[in-house]
């Protein structure tokens, strides 16, 4: 989910453009509740001590995984995998979860991920920005029958961690607050389970992909870098504290919403406020486009888009007689329509220009494009959705609500179909903390749960 800059968005005053920011009502349970006595435990403590990356281990000790909720469902490969390697996604979770890296300076994360990859023969490259990377699984040396994409973002969040964890963050003003540190041990142990399989009827592409929470969005990164280039098809998932731990969520259609930032910088000559005739009244003058341009769109564009403009912020002047010369107004403008957000620069443009015509003062509109919706391919959530009921059972499968936030993911599904999955991570007990809250947790069982839909999701879009 995303932020919309780098400043550290506060949860709590709406500052982010993160979906889950419009939960309608409290989301449910959601203490961790690593089960410790349970199959799957044996061997050492995490990977993390001989790795090559400066990060310390923090997480060492854990001896024993999450529950697998999904024991033996199969394949054998994975299921043998995930039994013996249970520990360590629990270990790398945590590991990930104390050592935050805020978006694109993810040097550490990536450095500890090439190394987990290139130890199972994998061989990841590293995004031309430094961060990030790619990694083929399958088929090298002739063209595979077909290329699947699984992605998993990477970065921190600019807030301070109050969860009180033993492996909570070790950062100062940065934490995994958004789940993007289960994202990421996610896809390395899909990648991992992946590798040990006898045959894949094709190729697995994972994108460990920087910077989700800036706009627009390390997205763009992985796309230059030529990310999806013979990609047929790509899934995502994303931690929702509303589903319970087990369940996954799916949407075939739009899932998230576009989110742009717009910034109006008024100026005027200044003058008396007992002779507001002989200059630009700037006050005057933002009070009319705050109240006027979201009433004209209103009008000028479908309602059924479900297009929002909502101010945020908003400074003029310091004297009661005075018309200052300098003001802003900031605000979100968002849409749950594709189409619509392609058209909104120019007409918001044309809205500024009338409002302001009259009133003498001069303006600087800057409308930053944030991200698309993430509009999800009928047919590859059926697939999904398949992948889920093969993986877990039919009572994991669950469906999922369109969202008024934004997600990057959607710059994928600009260029291949694919779908994007909501993973339960709520506990049954307990009263679960929302993303971007800096006490946001989750139920570490959903780990091995995203594991094995995403390699379902994987095999059965290659076997499709
Ligand atoms: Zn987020
Ligand atoms: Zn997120």
């Amino acid at each position: 989910m995303t932020v919309l800059d780098s400043r550290g968005p506060d949860p709590r005053n709406g500052s982010s453009l993160d979906d889950q920011e419009t939960v309608e009502r409290p989301v449910g349970a959601g203490a961790v509740a690593v089960e410790e006595n349970e199959p799957g435990v044996s061997g050492s403590a995490g990977p993390e001590a001989d790795n090559g990356s400066t990060m310390s281990p923090v997480a060492s000790g854990v001896e024993s995984g999450p529950r697998d909720l999904a024991a033996g469902r199969g394949p054998a490969w994975l299921d043998a995998w995930i039994e013996a390697n249970a520990h360590r996604v629990l270990a790398w979770r945590r590991h990930i979860h104390a050592h935050p890296e805020l978006s694109r300076a993810e040097y550490e994360t990536t450095a500890w991920l090439t190394e987990q990859l290139t130890s199972v023969g994998l061989r990841p490259r590293t995004l031309p920005g430094g961060t990030g990377l790619l990694c083929d699984i399958g088929p090298e040396t002739h063209q595979p029958r077909r290329t699947v994409a699984l992605r998993a973002d990477i970065d921190a969040l600019p807030l301070a961690e109050e969860t009180g964890l033993d492996f909570a963050s070790t950062v100062g003003g940065a934490a995994h607050a958004c789940g993007h540190d289960a994202h990421t041990t996610i896809l390395l142990g899909a990648a991992l389970a992946l590798a040990t399989a006898p045959h894949l009827p094709g190729r697995v592409r994972l994108i460990f992909q920087p910077a989700e929470e800036t706009m627009p969005g390390g997205a763009l990164d992985v796309l230059a870098a030529g990310g999806l280039d013979g990609v047929e098809r790509i899934f995502g998932l994303h931690c929702d504290p509303r589903i319970p731990v087990g369940q996954v969520g799916t949407r075939a259609g739009p899932l998230t919403s576009a989110a742009d930032l717009l910034e109006l910088r008024l100026s005027s000559s200044g003058g008396h406020t007992s002779r507001p005739h002989l200059t630009g009244d700037l006050v005057h003058a933002l009070g009319t486009v705050i109240t006027g341009l979201p009433t004209l769109l209103s009008r000028r564009v479908d309602p059924r888009s479900g297009t929002v403009l909502a101010w945020g912020a908003v400074h003029a002047g310091e004297a009661p007689n005075a018309i200052p010369q300098h003001g802003f107004v900031r605000g979100t403008l968002r849409t749950r329509d594709r189409e619509t957000w392609s058209e909104l620069e120019p007409l918001v443009e044309e809205l500024v220009q009338g409002l302001l015509a009259p009133l003498g003062v001069g303006y600087d509109l800057h409308h930053r494009r944030g991200v698309p919706p993430v509009v999800n391919d009928s047919h590859s959530t059926e697939l999904l959705r398949a992948a889920v009921g093969t993986a877990l059972g039919e009572q994991a499968r669950t469906g999922t609500p369109q969202s008024s936030g934004g997600e990057d993911f959607g710059w994928y599904l600009e260029h291949v179909p694919g779908s994007f999955a909501r993973l339960g991570v709520t506990s049954d007990a307990g009263e679960a903390k929302d993303l971007h809250q800096p006490s946001f947790d989750l139920d570490e069982r959903a780990l091995l749960v995203g594991v094995r839909t995403m390699v379902h999701a994987a095999l059965t879009a290659l076997d499709d």
